[in-house]
């Protein structure tokens, strides 16, 4: 077992420890130098080397490493793991128990406890996914524990750390049970979705706008034109015909997407011969239809944080504003805009005021009728607000 290293709060950051706050971050420790290998366990001590909580090394983007416990004699072992993971099952049994949606999230990081991993459910498969080369050392108890709490037909992972450039292939992603087939079709509030577990990072589908995607569907495509740009693999598209659009035109660079959102459509009993799926860079996309005049009854903007383009950088925190502004221009008058991003350092405050900076510089007026963050089963901490990334804003155009 690991011998745990201690080490020392900084004074400024020693109340939010105290508090419950969970990640451990860069900035918040005066030794650093004293932890070498990612997965140690570290107890955090305050100035008078007083023990404050424990938690383990683990580098991500977003800090050094999670705090698992508060108390000084919890061991981090198999049994501390399955109380995690039983109680995480628990809060979702809403979920297991129905039928029309196979796919969500079981554990969410540290909003179930453990920061650095999630696990996901896809039908009968659970899909582990390990944030840093620190959480992956706890690998073999936190499998055991998963498995000594779910029936699963298969268990499959993504590693999302630096692997010093080792390349990793996909018998990598199957740990253990049956391999699936794939795709394999996954429900959600009845629609189906095609899933790949064992394809690359991405698997078919974002869970987290399940709540979004189902309001398009209900209440806001009947009869209506709509434009999903950066639309990956078009789930918001096939919501949106789902729910009677009479077309839905999805714009996303790579070239995987036609492909990948005919597939999704089909499974789903719409021909995609009467959809536009557009292969191009979104910017270039919206110039095209600014020219052509071309207008849409709902636009929905889901572009990731950073994108790199052969002619464009993109950024949420820079760029948001021009992006809105050109999905203004090319909505029609009282139609919707779907507004979203998953930047995790912008609140909804700061989100809200980019999206009235873009009417205001267009000279137009708007209506806010629907906000969304995450869905019940992305679990977020009280004490850890950054956690629950998600923003997403509906927005009539009125004039
Ligand atoms: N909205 C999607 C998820 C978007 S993932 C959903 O709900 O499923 C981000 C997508 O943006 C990726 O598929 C990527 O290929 C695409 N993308 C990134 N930069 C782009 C650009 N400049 N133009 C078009 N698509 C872009």
């Amino acid at each position: 077992m690991n011998n745990a290293i201690d080490l020392t709060i900084k004074p400024q950051y020693i109340k939010n420890y105290r508090n419950g706050y969970p990640l451990i971050s860069k900035d918040s420790i005066v030794d650093w130098s004293k932890v070498k290998d990612e997965g140690m366990i570290v107890h955090l001590l305050d100035d008078r080397k007083k023990f404050i909580a424990k938690g383990y090394y683990g580098q991500q983007n977003k800090g050094y490493g999670w705090v698992l416990s508060s108390k000084k004699e919890e061991k981090i072992d198999v049994s501390y793991f399955r109380n995690k993971i039983k109680a995480a099952i628990q809060y979702r049994k809403g979920y297991y128990n129905d039928n029309n949606t196979t796919a969500f999230r079981v554990f969410n990081g540290e909003g179930d406890g453990v920061g650095g991993l999630t696990i996901d459910y896809f039908d009968g498969f659970y899909l582990v996914t390990w944030y840093s080369l620190g959480i992956y050392a706890f690998r073999e108890d936190i499998l055991e524990a998963l498995k000594s709490q779910v029936e699963y037909k298969g268990i499959y992972q993504k590693k999302r750390f630096d692997t010093k450039g080792q390349y990793l292939d996909d018998a990598d992603d199957f740990v253990c049970g049956s391999r699936g087939e794939f795709p394999l079709i996954v429900k959600e509030n009845g629609a189906k979705f095609a899933i790949y577990l064992d394809d690359g990072p991405m698997v078919g589908v974002f869970l987290d706008q399940r709540e979004v995607r189902k309001t398009i569907r209900d209440s806001y495509a009947k009869g209506k034109t709509v434009l999903n740009t950066f639309s990956y693999t078009g789930a918001f598209s096939v919501f949106a015909a789902l729910g009677g659009a009479t077309k839905t035109t999805s714009v996303d660079l790579a070239k995987r997407s036609r492909s990948k959102t005919e597939e999704q459509f089909i499974i789903n009993g719409i021909d995609p011969e009467a959809q536009d799926i557009i292969v191009e860079d979104v910017f270039h996309y919206f110039k095209y239809a600014v020219k052509k005049e071309i207008l849409f009854d709902v636009v929905v903007l889901d572009p990731p944080s950073f994108a790199r383009s052969k002619k464009h950088t993109f950024s949420v925190a820079k760029d948001y504003v021009k992006l809105l502004k050109e999905a203004i221009q090319i909505t029609n008058r009282d139609g919707v805009i779907v507004a979203s991003t998953n930047y995790a350092n912008l609140n909804m405050g700061k989100f809200k005021e980019f999206i009235d900076k873009a009417f205001k510089e267009l000279g137009g007026k708007y209506k806010i009728e629907d906000t969304f963050s995450l869905p019940k089963d992305f679990r977020v901490m009280e004490k850890f607000k950054e956690g629950d990334y998600l923003k997403v804003v509906f927005i009539r155009k009125v004039v």
